[in-house]
């Protein structure tokens, strides 16, 4: 009898997941599923019951192709080409930080000081793919929006996003630095992912963060802490009293920016936690005169 070189789904899947062990990633089935559905074009349980059919070579090359980046630990979202955030898909690559799960609490903390059906104007400070600003203008549709952002790559991604997801009539783009954008005194809260990894920390990321996503959406400074007391120092020179400032924090981060929202005289300040149950958004507002 012939030996075939067809395989069937549920071989490619297990030494999918094989590889990807030995590499040292822990969700490997869960990847290499959403790997092979993207190569395949089959849906979740499409895939299910296609596990005994034959592969066809197309589906097994554009696999096989995912698999090698991945087994480099390049990210499954860079490999994917998107991720969803907030129920949004974003476009993702190298151009700006991917957006986590974790920062879908930021935006919660933002909406709570939204209220519905409220004409706000809202800023996004290192907007990187967009995802902070889009969650929130998907979710209230009368409010408009910035993204500043100083890495023009950075900035290009945004707009590909705002405008896939059809936002942007009511949303743009500054290309600068947050020093830079002179229309502080517009917005009625302002919502920051900055960086915040302590410099000396950065090499022991791991790899997808450390060598993809980019350094300067990562890199605080050597306390972490760069970005925050530069954003406060402006927004308590030139935010409107009554606006608010929302942040993401690192784990370890509560205190110290708590404590310089306090030290800029920021009211009202409070804190939330992300669904693993570290400390993730930070806000406060501009003391009314
Ligand atoms: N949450 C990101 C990480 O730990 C860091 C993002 C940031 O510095 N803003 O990978």
């Amino acid at each position: 009898m012939e030996v075939s070189g067809v395989q069937i789904y549920q071989e490619l899947l297990r030494d999918g997941v094989n590889r990807l062990r030995e590499a040292g990633i822990d969700e490997a089935g869960h990847e290499v599923r959403r790997m092979l559905m993207a190569a395949s074009g089959l849906s979740r349980t499409g895939l299910i019951s296609a596990e005994t059919d034959a592969v066809p070579d197309e589906v097994a090359n554009r696999f096989g192709e995912m698999l090698r980046k991945r087994q480099t630990r390049q990210p499954l979202q860079h490999i994917l080409g998107s991720t969803e955030f907030y129920g949004l898909e974003f476009l993702c690559d190298g151009r700006a930080l991917i957006p986590r799960p974790d920062s879908e609490v930021v935006v919660e903390a933002a909406l709570r000081r939204i209220p519905e059906g409220e004409a706000m104007i809202v800023a996004d400070l290192g907007t990187g793919t967009g995802c902070l600003l889009a969650a929130i203008l998907a979710n209230r549709p009368r409010v408009r929006g910035v993204g500043v952002e100083a890495s023009p790559q950075a900035a290009s991604l945004a707009r590909e996003n705002l405008t896939r997801l059809k936002l942007q009539d009511r949303s743009t783009v500054f290309e600068g630095s947050w020093a830079d954008w002179r229309d502080w005194q517009t917005a009625d809260l302002v919502i920051s992912n900055p960086p915040y990894i302590a410099s000396s920390e950065i090499a022991g990321l791991a790899p997808e963060v450390r060598a993809h996503d980019p350094v300067s959406a990562l890199d605080g400074g050597e306390d972490g802490l760069f970005a925050y007391r530069e954003i406060i120092e402006l927004a308590r020179d030139y935010l409107k009293p009554g606006a608010w400032l929302v942040f993401e924090i690192g784990h370890d981060q509560k205190e110290a920016v708590s404590g310089l929202l306090e030290l800029a005289e920021f009211t009202e300040i409070g804190v939330s936690k992300d669904l693993g149950g570290n400390d993730r958004a930070v806000w406060g507002r501009k003391l009314e005169k």
